[in-house]
């Protein structure tokens, strides 16, 4: 057992605390990662607060990780001891099941371990996260990471970066396509990136006027202030493809109203109401509306791969163990430029 310095909520909504526990030492076919870096998903805030029900606590909250490689297992393979890697949301799962075969270990029938606010495979031992000095993973769920990026930079890729990247790749967009990023936060900001990269004209849909010469320097070309109805209503029917990364409650209808014919929008965000749908709004235009969830290991890999060729990093605000509570407030006001990104030498 290792004794591990964190920043843990005791319970529902309570603040962020100081908390140390101790993680497993590491089997043959774990790696040991000392923790550099961890961003700041809105989902840790979604879960601190148990805005999704079925929270548990202590809970020591965290899935964009990176570090480098301290110890490993006497059967790992894939991983020596300085390596770059990350945990993304996953650390294990079941590895049989028709998902897990297919690299979705994020469907695992089973139900996956979550990296926290969850157990590991026994269903008994809980998960603890990346606001942490240490962690201890399966290399089959660690992220190799190249040694020439800012690794402060790479950690959101390890949710925000997926999250964004599979649905892109899913339903296929490509060089040309019209593209409509809805919310510019930590995912949105990487949509914008990822879509721009992959060739497609991109639109940001925001409340914050304030973020318009951001979108264009992240790589968009055209910004609507989603409070205003009149600039809503001229882009009806443009877009090939919408991405919706709202974490709070909003009409969807409003956007799937721009969609083209036979044009996807998919849900990321999980604002805590559900939404009410039109079927007018989907039936015109025989819209559709998809949902996905993070992606699995391969694929994670795959993003992190494609990040490092297309030279795509996250924009982030890098704080100290004690501002996380202050870093909460800002991410839910929507002032944040674009992830906070947690400093582990300071837990
Ligand atoms: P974030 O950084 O807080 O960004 C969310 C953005 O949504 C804000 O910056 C803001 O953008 C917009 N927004 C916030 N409140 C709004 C409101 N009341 N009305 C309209 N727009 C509003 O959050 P994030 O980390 O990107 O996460 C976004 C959501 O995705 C969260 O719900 C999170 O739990 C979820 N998530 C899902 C997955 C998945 O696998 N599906 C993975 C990670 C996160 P503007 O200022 O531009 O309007
Ligand atoms: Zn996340
Ligand atoms: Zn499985």
């Amino acid at each position: 057992m290792s004794n591990t310095r964190a920043y843990a909520s005791l319970l529902a909504s309570a603040p962020l605390v100081p908390f140390t526990f101790d993680r497993r030492d590491p089997g043959p076919r774990d790696v040991v990662i000392e923790i550099h870096y961890c961003g700041i998903c809105h989902s840790d805030i979604h879960q601190v607060r148990d805005e999704w029900g079925g929270a548990t606590f202590p809970m020591v909250p965290g899935h964009e990780i990176v570090g480098v490689v301290s110890a490993i297992g006497k059967k790992v393979k894939r991983f020596r001891v300085g390596d770059h890697a990350g945990v993304g949301c996953l650390v294990d799962s079941c590895r049989k099941c028709a998902n897990c075969k297919d690299g979705e270990e994020q469907f695992c029938q089973k139900g996956a371990a979550f990296t926290y606010n969850g157990t590991e495979m026994d269903r008994k031992t809980p998960t603890q996260g990346g606001y942490s000095s240490r962690i201890v993973v399966d290399e089959a769920f660690a992220l190799k990471i190249s040694k020439k990026l800012p690794l402060d930079r790479v950690a959101p890729l390890l949710c925000a970066g997926i999250t964004t990247y599979s649905p892109l790749k899913r339903f296929g967009v490509k060089k040309g396509q019209t593209v409509g990023v809805v919310g510019l936060g930590g995912l949105g900001h990487m949509a914008v990136k990822i879509a721009a990269a992959l060739g497609a004209h991109v639109t940001v849909f925001s409340t914050s006027a304030g973020k318009q010469a951001d979108a264009k320097r992240l790589g968009a070309k055209g910004f609507v202030n989603s409070r205003d109805t009149v600039e809503l209503e001229k882009q009806a029917g443009k877009f090939d493809f919408i991405i919706d990364t709202v974490s709070a409650p909003h009409d969807l209808n409003v956007f799937l109203g721009l969609l083209k014919r036979d044009g996807t929008m998919v849900i990321v965000g999980v604002p805590q109401e559900p939404a009410a749908v039109e079927a007018f709004s989907l039936i015109g235009g025989r819209r559709r509306l998809a949902g996905s969830l993070i992606g699995g290991i391969r694929e994670t890999q795959e993003m992190l791969d494609f990040c490092a060729k297309k030279k795509i990093l996250s924009d982030v605000e890098v704080i100290p163990a004690s501002k996380i509570n202050e870093a909460y407030e800002r991410t839910v006001r929507g002032d944040v430029k674009y992830r906070f990104v947690i400093d582990a030498s300071t837990f």
